[in-house]
């Protein structure tokens, strides 16, 4: 399989969560084994390639996809979790959403001194939610080795912000 053919797995849907907002699920991807394994053995060899030690994945998909590349790879898998969900001191980071803000959290304890973390999410938009992630990864003291997509998104931008604050992207997929 290439990435291109995983492309008719991730299915399309107009104005969800609101009116113009076309959003690509990837769902149906995972709900097809072939299809979710080769997309997990794409990302996780992209992860070797750049000499990643640990897999962080945003929740909730980034989960999905991390854990699995993770485990594939007998890696350390770290969360990024959204607010409260964490049972120990965490650090934590706002940032912006189209209307008002969102916070990610880590536990510091996950993530080895100066170890090389692969940011996994399913998919990439304005990259304001990976940028965060990256940013709370090195405060928490890891080096971001790259960040890696099911699908990107490039008329929004995100991979170019990334890009500026010094953070390698990559992506399977894109929708221009
Ligand atoms: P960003 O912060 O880059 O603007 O948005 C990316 C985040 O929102 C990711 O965590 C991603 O899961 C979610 N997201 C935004 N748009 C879509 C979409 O069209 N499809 C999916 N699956 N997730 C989306």
């Amino acid at each position: 399989m290439t990435p291109e053919d995983l492309k008719p797995l991730v299915r399309t849907i107009p104005d969800f969560p609101k009116p113009g907002i076309l959003f690509r699920d990837v769902t149906t991807l995972m709900g097809d084994g072939e299809g979710f394994a080769a997309a997990v053995g794409m990302m996780a060899d992209k992860v070797r390639a750049c000499e990643g030690q640990a897999i962080a994945g945003i929740e909730a998909r980034g989960f999905i996809f991390g854990a699995a590349i993770a485990a594939k790879l007998a890696m350390p898998f770290i969360p990024v979790r959204k607010p409260g969900k964490l049972p120990v001191p965490v650090l934590a980071i706002d940032y912006a959403l189209e209307y008002g803000t969102d916070t990610l959290e880590v536990d510091p304890g996950a993530v080895a001194d100066g170890s090389r973390i692969v940011l996994i999410d399913d998919l990439l938009a304005t990259g304001g939610t990976a940028l965060a992630a990256c940013e709370l990864l090195r405060r928490a003291g890891g080096i971001v080795a790259e960040a890696l997509f099911l699908v990107d998104l490039p008329d929004l931008g995100g991979a170019e912000r990334l890009r500026s604050a010094g953070v390698a992207v990559e992506a399977l997929l894109d929708y221009p």
